[in-house]
């Protein structure tokens, strides 16, 4: 077996090198080359019949038999001969005849993404193609997907296109620029055709507003023009489009994201590709949605790694941002108070254009930040003696104090007292988490699975692995030496909010993390809560460290700073900066006075000299001096070559035989590394391995991965296996 997603090969499909009529004079389009999402070839070949004759080309949705299946697929070419023998053939089914047109720079982003990171076309276009508009039309149903898709949108823009002259208020006027704003501003509108910006902006120096003047200017220049708004996380979305659907009244805005149903998210994509919304607002994935009209785009947060796509290709959204504007012709704005290191490199070198808001927007004073030493072992609800008096004195005027931790459940783990037996996951090379169960959820999830003991009191705690989510009760003594004395070892937030609640009992607490966001809603009804003014303590994770706004906020305390300073990963201090940075930035947005507290027990690391002078240019100077000396990206490019099997003997013996055929020819600036097992060496039972292949120079590298990349498929062996172009972890 080979990569992921490969299966057996439909004989059908299997090229051979039977060529057939290749007399002169045959028909130009007597084959159609069709993408599809299927991993073992850039393109199938289909008979077109008679009856698509001169009405089939290049870009057009068709349906193609798979097997016993049918597939839709993308026509790519059109061609007088076929590599296959004419008893292999098989002729395209259908022809989608009412999809929209694919626009030649959709495409040609698709070309260069599956060249760049090493896989099909189809691969990469068709999984970023809403499924109901990828699944094949079944012969009962009553219009084609499209054409449903299609009234969606009717619906959702109706209101904004066809209600009566203003009967609501008028929307309030955009805020007056600040002049740094107003700078910026004039440089974007200067800029002609493809030319990438960065706008490093502090927090709270008005990123957005120069996005939305921006955006507004693109617009009415043309009004054929649409742009793509790309934001990080799908818990942002809301109030951005709300923000941006505010602004912009009379256009309908289409927002994507993975959360959305299937028939909102297919009208909103068709409503870009045929540009009826001209403004698109998404996560990752909507960078490969087909704009014909594109004339900007932006990309917010754009060190979020987020945007690194995870699974199938893993794609870089923001690395594809770039690129989409190279192929339009378009301006690209890269907004970030932190931006990556790879960024930093190109405005430094002159390669993007540096733009920057250096104060926040409402003229008030950036938080002070203080750095509490950790001595000794923390009380249990982690704050040191400076933060709960500096928590005490905010809670008692009546403001809202953040205290961030960036780790859910109750304790990262379960321990023996008694002989040092820790709560491990049978599954995988990691520890099992300790979570606090809300009672009424677990009386409801045994009466779901029919438990007839339901009768007995829930369990308050469970154990819960966060790489394989294999769940566990917690045993009643230690499995090892039979020893009552079992305890939680470390915190969480969860044991932080009840620790807070004990120390803080008049004030009214509130979390956020993932578990409290699993249930509908759950995340919003919290922002709201603290909003309206209904919280004075919020804990939480990274969750809450992204873009809110909160008002009343005066005071953040970062609990544990320490976990990225001296972590295996390369990219953890450029992380961490940024993650402290976003979660300071949440204090004191309105309010002068506003202070952060960051307990470590490294004060002296130099990460917090730049932290506390707010001076992030100085932090990312010295970070790429680092990587510079010490032959790390974005100095070298990198790709890795991960595998996994049950047997670690598999993963690592794949690898060590893609070592052995990598290229002999390969110049000697592509370097292969040894194999070794992964960080995280198991998962869910399978073990897992990697091989590292760096070079100086881009081309390069591709060129030495394709001929590689044959040879690997060669290699018979259990392990699965994928290439990942630009890793972002190591
Ligand atoms: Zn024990
Ligand atoms: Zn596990």
């Amino acid at each position: 077996m080979a990569r992921p997603g490969a299966h057996a090969v439909n004989p059908a499909m299997q090229p051979t090198s039977e060529r057939v009529d290749t007399r002169p004079g045959a028909r130009a389009d007597r084959f159609a080359q069709v993408a599809l999402d299927v991993p073992i070839a850039p393109w199938f070949d289909y008979r077109v019949p008679a009856s698509l004759a001169g009405v089939i080309g290049a870009g057009n949705w068709v349906v193609v038999p798979w097997g016993r299946q049918r597939r839709v697929g993308l026509v790519i070419a059109l061609a007088a001969t076929s590599t296959l023998s004419e008893d292999k053939l098989r002729d395209v089914s259908a022809l989608i005849s009412d999809a929209p047109a694919s626009p030649p720079s959709w495409l040609a982003l698709a070309r260069f993404a599956a060249g760049y990171y090493h896989r099909h076309l189809g691969e990469v276009l068709l999984p970023a193609v809403p499924k109901l508009l990828r699944t094949p039309p079944s012969p009962r149903a009553r219009g084609s997907a499209f054409e449903r898709a299609r009234h969606r949108v009717d619906a959702l823009i109706a209101p904004a296109a066809s209600s009566p002259p203003a009967p609501a208020p008028a929307p309030a006027p955009p805020p007056p620029l600040t002049s740094a704003q107003a700078t910026v501003l004039r440089e974007l509108e200067a800029a002609d055709g493809f030319r990438v910006h960065l706008l490093h902006g502090v927090t709270g120096s008005g990123k957005t507003e120069v996005y939305l003047r921006w955006i507004n200017g693109l617009l009415a220049v043309d009004p054929n023009a649409q742009v793509l708004m790309l934001v990080p996380e799908i818990a942002l979305t809301p109030q951005l489009a709300q923000r941006v659907r505010a602004r912009f009244a009379d256009e309908p805005v289409a927002v994507l994201h993975s959360g959305l149903a299937e028939g909102e998210r297919a009208a909103w994509w068709l409503a870009a590709a045929e540009r009826r919304a001209r403004i698109v607002i998404g996560t990752r994935l909507a960078v490969l949605t087909p704009m014909p009209g594109l004339a900007g785009i932006v990309v917010d947060e754009e060190h979020d790694p987020s945007f690194k796509q995870q699974e199938g290709v893993h794609y870089s959204a923001r690395d594809l941002a770039v690129m989409a504007g190279q192929l339009n012709d378009v301006p690209v704005l890269l907004g970030s108070a932190t931006p990556s290191a790879e960024t930093w490199l190109a405005a430094r070198r002159g390669r993007y254009a540096m733009l920057s808001l250096p104060h926040r927007a409402s003229g008030v004073e950036p938080p002070r930040l203080h750095l509490v030493p950790l001595h000794q072992r923390a009380p249990d609800h982690g704050l040191s003696e400076p933060a709960l008096t500096a928590a005490r004195e905010t809670l008692a005027r009546g403001e809202q104090v953040l205290v961030f931790l960036n780790r859910r459940g109750f304790a990262p783990v379960l321990a023996c007292a008694s002989c040092g037996w820790l709560s491990r996951c049978e599954h995988c090379a990691a520890y099992r988490v300790l979570h606090r169960v809300d009672p009424l959820a677990e009386l409801l999830r045994r009466a779901a699975r029919g438990d007839q003991a339901s009768t007995r009191r829930p369990t308050r705690y469970r154990l819960i692995c966060h790489h394989c989510a294999a769940e566990q009760a917690v045993p009643r003594a230690c499995p090892e030496c039979g020893s009552i004395d079992l305890g939680p070892l470390g915190r969480g937030t969860q044991r932080l909010e009840e620790a807070l609640v004990a120390a803080f009992p008049e004030a009214r607490v509130a979390r956020l993390d993932r578990d409290v966001a699993r249930r509908r809603g759950a995340a919003q009804q919290v922002l709201d809560a603290v909003h309206a003014g209904e919280v004075d303590l919020l804990v939480g994770t990274q969750m809450l460290a992204k873009g809110h706004d909160f008002q009343r906020l005066a005071l953040v305390v970062v609990v544990d700073a320490d976990s990225g300073l001296y972590a295996a990963d390369f990219r953890a201090p450029e992380r961490l900066f940024a993650t402290l940075t976003q979660v300071a930035g949440r204090a004191g947005r309105a309010m002068a006075g506003a202070r952060v507290i960051v307990q470590t027990r490294y004060p002296d690391h130099p990460l917090f000299a730049s932290l506390l002078a707010h001076d992030f240019p100085g932090f990312a100077d010295r970070l790429l001096e680092e990587r510079q000396e010490a032959g790390l990206p974005p100095f070298r490019h990198q790709a890795l070559l991960r595998a996994e099997a049950v047997s670690i003997e598999d993963a690592i013996g794949f690898l060590a035989q893609a070592h052995a055929v990598f290229p002999a020819d390969a110049p000697a600036q592509v370097q292969c590394f040894d194999p070794v097992p992964m960080p995280l060496a198991r998962v869910a039972g399978k073990s897992r391995a990697q091989l590292l292949v760096e070079s100086t120079a881009r081309p390069a590298l591709h060129r030495v991965l394709d001929a590689w990349l044959e040879a690997l498929d060669a290699i018979p062996s259990r392990a699965r296996w994928q290439l990942e172009v630009d890793p972002i972890e190591i």
